[in-house]
């Protein structure tokens, strides 16, 4: 695999780049003005963590309730260990029951499962409904963001794909592009047999869950078909319904700046008789695929997070590197702590560098998650596995053994100082070698004498 970063080299400037720059601006803009005019947003705020990390600390009762109260109301609930027993499940269901054709909204949870691909495995047609997923599935391309799949994307190249995938006349008004997409949708969700869709949260009081979309297709995709599967991450639970509340009321402020999502669904079960609308099946996959591995480490705090994307529009790194350098469903700086968190630390140990450690992800989640801290011990806890980069293993063990014996150190401050005479300004313009990368966008302070090299001069010529 290539690493963060070869993958964000490839990617550092290019349009794709540009374009994602002006939307995750866009979005913190829209959440920066939400919250000012939202007095008890820290407040709430509060609530939401302390509402989110209760119910990690009490998941495994949550979950039993959550499981008891679906399937009191006629749902079915099936735990998934791993992304193989989650992704065997909805197919044989989907066998079970000849289904041909799925619908899905949007989803990150099965993008880390790779559901998709099980099931067209399978034989079965599977189409995204969530405009920006569509475009995505259209390109065969990836998501970029946690809540807008295609902010990599202009409008006039989401009209040359519609013009080639979908046949019709090339336009990029966004109004025509969304009622192409409807036209193309609607018979597609009138003959499907299944629907998949996420949770955005579950409720363990009622059984119910809640999915927040600002388009229709989340409702269609959860009642026109006969089926409904909602993929469940097992950490999404909050206790109540009014909890449920609080965290609507931070979400879709920090996520796009609304004060409420245009749709906010909770469905609690399948279609009753005598009701009009709704499946006829409800089936919740919970799964875990790591995430009681992450409970029970350093990381579980991110566990709490609620996927409203604030923290990857306010990150430098995410907006210079964009979604794709970051190799994982997860990208910016929530995607950095949980992607290593969930799988393999050696496999993603450069994704914890992948950060300026400025606190702007800190300042604005809505849930106050220290994802800098977190950041911080995986750092550690890589250098303690020496699972780290080599590029930064290297110079941090040359450091330590310098650091580490006062003889070396004072020797390195001396030839540091000689060095630092050679630059008269002050300030190094250009490095050699790997040097280079630092000084091409910035200038490098020359180094001087130490502290205590001045102190003792001072005072002998005192
Ligand atoms: S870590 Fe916080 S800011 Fe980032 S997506 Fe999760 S809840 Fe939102």
């Amino acid at each position: 695999m290539t690493s963060f970063l070869e993958r964000a080299r490839s990617d550092i400037g290019t349009p794709p780049i540009a374009a994602l720059q002006i939307g995750a601006r866009r979005f913190s803009d829209h959440r920066a003005h939400a919250v000012e005019a939202f007095p008890p947003m820290d407040d709430m705020r509060d609530r939401a963590r302390a509402i989110r990390l209760h119910t990690l600390a009490n998941l495994d009762r949550y979950l039993a309730q959550f499981a008891d109260a679906l399937e009191g109301v006629g749902g079915h609930v099936f735990f998934a260990a791993d992304a193989h027993e989650a992704n065997e499940y909805v197919v044989q269901l989907a066998h079970a029951r000849n289904v041909e054709r799925i619908v899905k909204s949007k989803s990150m949870l099965t993008e880390e499962l790779h559901l998709n691909d099980a099931l067209e495995a399978e034989g079965m047609e599977v189409v995204e409904t969530d405009l920006g997923e569509l475009i995505v599935q259209l390109a065969n391309d990836r998501p970029s963001h946690i809540i807008a799949p295609v902010l990599h994307k202009t409008r006039f190249e989401i009209g040359t794909l519609f013009e080639e995938k979908l046949g019709v006349p090339y336009t990029d008004d966004p109004i025509q592009l969304n009622t192409i997409a409807r036209r193309h949708l609607r018979p597609l969700f009138l003959t499907a047999d299944m629907g998949i869709s996420g949770v955005n949260i579950a409720v363990a009081q009622t059984g119910s869950i809640c999915i927040v979309t600002n388009e229709g297709n989340g409702r269609l995709t959860t009642t026109a078909p006969r089926i409904h599967v909602a993929m469940l991450g097992a950490e999404r639970l909050v206790p109540s319904i009014g909890d449920m509340s609080v965290i609507l009321e931070v979400l879709a402020r920090s996520a796009t700046g609304q004060k409420l999502s245009v749709y906010t669904n909770v469905l609690t079960g399948p279609r009753r008789p005598g009701e009009p609308d709704g499946p006829d099946e409800l089936h919740v996959v919970i799964v875990d695929n790591g995430r009681s591995k992450v409970l029970a480490g350093p990381s579980s705090e991110i566990l709490a997070c609620i996927r409203c994307g604030a923290c990857l529009n306010v990150c430098p790194v995410y907006r210079t590197v964009g979604g794709h350098a970051y190799g994982s469903t997860y990208p910016g700086p929530v995607g950095s702590v949980l992607t290593p968190a969930l799988f393999d630390l050696d496999e993603w140990s450069d994704l914890p560098y992948a950060s300026t450690l400025c606190g702007a992800c800190l300042e604005v989640c809505p849930v106050r998650i220290d994802i800098p801290r977190l950041l911080l011990d995986q750092r550690n806890l890589s250098v303690q596995t020496r699972t780290g980069p080599m590029w930064m293993r290297r110079p941090l063990r040359a450091y330590a053994g310098a650091a580490t014996h006062p003889g070396r150190f004072r020797a390195l401050l001396r030839a540091g100082a000689v060095i630092g005479r050679l630059f008269r300004t002050g300030w190094i313009r250009r490095l050699p070698w790997r040097g280079a990368a630092w000084t091409r966008g910035r200038d490098l302070q020359a180094p001087v004498k130490s502290f205590h090299r001045r102190w003792k001069e001072r005072n002998r010529g005192s």
